[in-house]
């Protein structure tokens, strides 16, 4: 499965955050510095109103959301990147996680110790990615020209491997993270994703703030947006302490609570949000009287792919799959209507599938 690494700096909320997250207390917040120290995963629902709607027109008895990893990765401190501390640890651990949601403290509270002493969270953020940055040329330093050396035996694949990732040595010479890198075809792009560079990955910025601008964000957030934009990166505005109350309450107290503080969902529900579409996933769905599903495909999978999300049998024996699209499975009201609209497609192993298709798929066994 696809997995989203939280990081920051020490208290800055990210094991508050990872709890009401994963709403279990496997993450023990504290007020001090360095408390977590091996990583965290925990499983979450991608919050879906489709699916809803889908078990609803179904009559589905069960509805089981699709799911995105998050690991609680502590242990950064400075000079992480020249194996200091847990820097080794906490580097390894990012490499393996395909984005980053990080995590900036923008709520001031005296009780709370900051590890430089003041809030400021572009400058915490720089820290961060400075050792992402060092970790990254440090690597390549030693690999590109290896390649290059390669290369003048003639061998084919050095050869794209010191172009791609020399490309990326000058980024980061630069103090540019390696995700502007711009390989020109597919090998490229292969060669590219297998050097798994911490600067490569996606990033989804959380802005930490007090509860009472939990709804409009502020001055501090302002400037992490603002950094966000100018990087092509996302943002969002989350109240963590907020986010542990609400995950604490009944589910039926929930709406309410949110509306006395303006807000229409849970900050929680926006960070899942935005971490599935930062690794650009889609979603398909099955529904049935048993269950309404949802399943997590990559952008540009076809049928059989996404049939193996379900079981690898339905991948290998795979004949055809029964779509409808989501639109047309409500407007017409369920599978049977659209059967007989004629909007339901019989879609072949060539088949593109696209975001919100509700399928059944035929297979040997
Ligand atoms: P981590 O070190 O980044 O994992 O930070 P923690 O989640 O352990 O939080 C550190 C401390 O800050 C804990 O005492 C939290 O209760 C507190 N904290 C976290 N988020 C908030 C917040 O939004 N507002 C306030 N006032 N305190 C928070």
């Amino acid at each position: 499965g696809f997995r989203c690494g939280i990081v920051g700096l020490p208290n800055v909320g990210k094991s508050t955050l990872f709890n009401a997250l994963t709403e279990t207390q496997a993450a023990q917040a504290a007020n001090y510095p360095f408390c977590t120290i091996e990583p965290n995963v925990g499983q979450v629902g991608v919050p879906d109103p489709r699916l809803d709607e889908i078990a609803r027109i179904a009559g589905s008895a069960k509805i089981v959301p699709t799911q995105l990893a998050f690991v609680d990765i502590a242990g950064l401190v400075k000079g992480a990147s020249k194996g200091e501390g847990l820097g080794n640890q906490f580097l390894g651990n990012i490499r393996e996680v395909d984005a980053i949601v990080h995590v900036l403290r923008c709520f001031e509270d005296d009780d709370i110790q900051h590890v430089a002493n003041k809030v400021d969270p572009l400058a915490d953020a720089e820290v961060v990615e400075t050792e992402l940055l060092m970790a990254d040329l440090e690597s390549l330093e030693k690999r590109v020209p290896a390649a290059a050396k390669r290369a003048t035996t003639g061998d084919k694949e050095s050869k794209l491997i010191a172009s791609v990732l020399g490309q990326a040595l000058e980024l980061l010479r630069e103090g540019k993270p390696a995700r502007l890198t711009q390989p020109q075809d597919d090998e490229e792009a292969r060669v590219f994703a297998q050097a798994q560079l911490l600067t490569a990955k996606p990033i989804l910025y959380v802005c930490n703030v007090a509860e009472e601008d939990a709804a409009t964000g502020n001055d501090l957030s302002a400037k992490v947006f603002a950094k966000a934009e100018a990087e092509g990166a996302q943002a969002v505005v989350v109240s963590a302490a907020i986010e542990s109350e609400i995950v604490a309450m009944a589910p039926e107290d929930r709406t309410d609570f949110l509306n006395e503080l303006g807000l229409e969902e849970s900050g929680l529900a926006r960070v899942i949000r935005a971490g599935y579409e930062l690794l650009g996933l889609k979603t398909f769905f099955t529904a049935g009287p048993k269950e309404a599903r949802a399943w997590t495909f990559p952008n540009g999978a076809k049928a059989p792919q996404a049939a193996g999300e379900i079981h690898t049998d339905f991948e290998r024996g795979f004949i055809r799959a029964e779509t409808i699209a989501y639109d047309d499975y409500v407007a017409l009201g369920g599978e049977g209507p659209a059967r007989e609209a004629g909007k339901l497609r019989q879609e072949g192993k060539e088949y593109v599938v696209k975001d919100g298709d509700v399928m059944l798929f035929k297979f040997n066994v």
